[in-house]
């Protein structure tokens, strides 16, 4: 259900309503946290989505962010993508698109929708194997990396 919410149509003065939407009490590090990662948008790690939600609740504690997080994943208004070695990234519940991370520098893209489709179909032509890129990023290098090696 959450899955078909459109991402683009949320709003940060939306934070309180996706909150009560979801079954959720809108208290107040929720929607300093949840106004915190619509306005920063992308995929982000807890400590920087901390310093992102203080912007908004000055007294907000890193301890509440992180169980605020559990909370609304546990709701499906925020999940997560697992980006190189690092802790997974924090991602608003309807974003799935495949993230490439550099393997040197830890930049992260978000790849064009259209090629992992035609990636998937390709895949499930030739092996009959349903792929569900999303979860995991692919690992590279970025322009920039590439460019310093050669
Ligand atoms: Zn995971
Ligand atoms: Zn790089």
């Amino acid at each position: 259900m959450i899955n078909g919410l459109p991402v683009d149509g949320w709003a940060v003065e939306d934070a309180e309503a996706i909150l009560r939407d979801h079954g959720c009490r809108a208290t107040a590090p929720r929607v300093a946290v949840l106004r915190a990662l619509l306005r920063h948008g992308g995929p982000i790690d807890a400590a920087e989505l901390t310093r992102l939600a203080e912007v908004e609740e000055s007294t907000i504690h890193e301890a509440t962010v992180y169980r605020t997080i559990g909370v609304l994943s546990d709701r499906g208004i925020v999940t997560h993508v697992h980006a190189g070695h690092g802790p997974s990234l924090v991602r608003l519940g309807g974003d799935h698109g495949l993230l490439a991370v550099c393997r040197d520098c830890g930049a992260i893209a978000q790849l064009p929708a259209e090629a992992v489709k035609t990636f998937v179909e390709q895949v499930h032509a030739a092996v009959q194997f349903t792929l569900e890129p999303g979860h995991f990023a692919l690992e590279g290098v970025c322009a920039a990396c590439a460019g310093h090696s050669a």
